[in-house]
C-alpha cells in the first residue's frame, strides 16, 4: 500500500469538520502540512499560502483543496503546475470554463484530478441507483431546504459572485440526482429569488425534464428552519422513494431500507487514493453545469434584504 503525502489548503469549516478527522482515519495518507492566511492545524508544518508550503515541502504528491470556490482556481492551477494531484472540494469552481481548463492541465501533466462530490457518497446513493434503473419513473421532486444563518453563520463568500447563494447547498442536491437518475436530466426554467442587497439567490425553483419527458421540480430554500430539509422523491408506476436526510436515509414504499454508518469523505479520499493509484482523473461537470444553466435561464426576482 501506498501512502500518500498531502497539505490541506483553506483551514475553515469544512476542512476541520470533515478533511481533517477523515484524513487521519485513512493509514494511507500522511497529511504533511497545512496552508491558510490565518488558521493553523497541530502536529503539522503551517504556511500563510500554497505557495510558501510548496516552495518549502517539495516532497508532498498531493493537494486538497477547501477553500471557497472563489480563489479554488488559482490554488488549483499553481499546484498542478507544481506537479501535485488535487482534490476539488465541491462545487469544483466558481465557473465551468476554469474547471475544463483545470481538466486539461491535470491530463497534459498526467496528475490525478478529482472534482469532489460528497453527497454521492451519502449513504442511500447507490441504493437509490439501482433501484431506479429498473424502475418506470413518473415525477422527481427535491426540496433542499434549511436556515442559511444555521448553516453558513457570517460566510461572506457565499453571497458573492461564484459563491453560489442556495445552489451552494443545493448543488450537493443536483450532484446526487444526476447520479441516481437513469438518464440526464436538461434545465428547462428556473426562478431565482435574490434579496436587494445581495448577488446570489436566497433561494430557487427549477423545472427539468429527463429526455424520456419525466418532469424534474428543484426547490433550494435559505429561508427554512428551524430543520432542514434534504430529500429527493421519485415517484414510479409501481411506487415511490424518498431519499432523505441529505441522502443517508432511504424508504422504497414506505419501507426503510437499511444502511450503514455515515462515511462520506472517508469514501472521497478512499475514492481519491485509488484514482491517484491507476493514474486516472474524475472531474463530472453536471452538478454546476445545470447551476450554470439556472442562472442563464433564471428569471430574477428581487425579495426581502437579507441582514444576518
Ligand atoms: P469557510 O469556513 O468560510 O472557508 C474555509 C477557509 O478558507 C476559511 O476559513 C479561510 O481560511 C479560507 N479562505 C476564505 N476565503 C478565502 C480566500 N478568498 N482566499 C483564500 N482562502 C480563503 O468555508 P467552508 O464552509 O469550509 O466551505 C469551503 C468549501 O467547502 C465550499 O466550497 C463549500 O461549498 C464546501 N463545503 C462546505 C461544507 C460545510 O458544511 N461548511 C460542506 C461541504 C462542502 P483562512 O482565513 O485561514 O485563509
Amino acid at each position: 500500500m501506498k501512502k500518500i503525502s498531502i497539505a490541506l489548503i483553506g483551514i475553515g469549516k469544512i476542512a476541520r469538520d470533515q478533511h481533517l478527522p477523515a484524513i487521519a482515519a485513512d493509514p494511507r495518507f500522511d497529511l504533511v502540512a497545512c496552508a491558510s492566511r490565518n488558521a493553523k492545524v497541530d502536529g503539522v508544518r503551517n504556511y500563510p499560502t500554497l505557495e510558501a508550503l510548496l516552495e518549502a515541502e517539495p516532497g508532498i504528491e498531493a493537494v486538497s483543496l477547501c477553500a471557497p470556490p472563489q480563489p479554488r482556481f488559482a490554488q488549483a492551477c499553481t499546484a498542478l503546475a507544481a506537479g501535485k494531484h488535487v482534490m476539488l472540494e465541491k462545487p469544483p469552481g466558481a465557473c465551468l470554463s476554469e474547471v475544463r481548463a483545470l481538466e486539461e492541465m491535470a491530463l497534459t501533466a498526467g496528475r490525478t484530478l478529482f472534482s469532489s462530490w460528497h453527497s454521492r457518497y451519502a449513504l442511500g446513493v447507490e441504493a437509490a441507483r439501482t433501484w431506479l434503473a429498473t424502475q418506470d419513473l413518473r415525477a422527481v421532486h427535491v426540496r433542499w431546504k434549511e436556515d442559511v444563518r444555521r448553516w453558513h453563520p457570517g460566510q461572506e463568500w457565499i453571497w458573492e459572485p461564484g459563491g453560489l447563494g442556495v445552489f451552494d447547498p443545493g448543488i450537493n442536491a443536483l450532484s446526487i440526482i444526476t447520479r441516481i437518475l437513469p438518464r440526464e436530466i436538461a434545465l428547462v426554467s428556473s426562478t431565482l429569488s435574490i434579496p436587494s442587497n445581495r448577488q446570489m439567490p436566497i433561494a430557487a425553483d427549477l423545472r427539468l425534464t429527463d429526455t424520456a419527458g419525466v418532469p424534474v421540480h428543484v426547490e433550494f430554500d435559505w429561508r427554512h428552519g428551524p430543520r432542514e430539509q434534504w430529500e429527493i422523491e421519485v415517484r414510479t408506476a409501481d411506487g415511490a422513494m424518498l431519499l432523505s436526510q441529505g441522502g443517508n436515509r432511504l424508504t422504497i414504499d414506505d419501507r426503510e431500507v437499511a444502511l450503514g454508518a455515515v462515511h462520506e469523505y472517508p469514501a472521497l479520499y478512499s475514492r481519491w487514493h485509488d484514482l491517484i493509484g491507476r493514474g486516472e482523473c474524475d472531474v463530472d461537470v453536471r452538478p454546476l453545469s445545470l447551476v450554470a444553466d439556472a442562472f442563464l435561464l433564471g428569471q430574477r426576482e428581487r425579495v426581502e434584504a437579507f441582514v444576518e
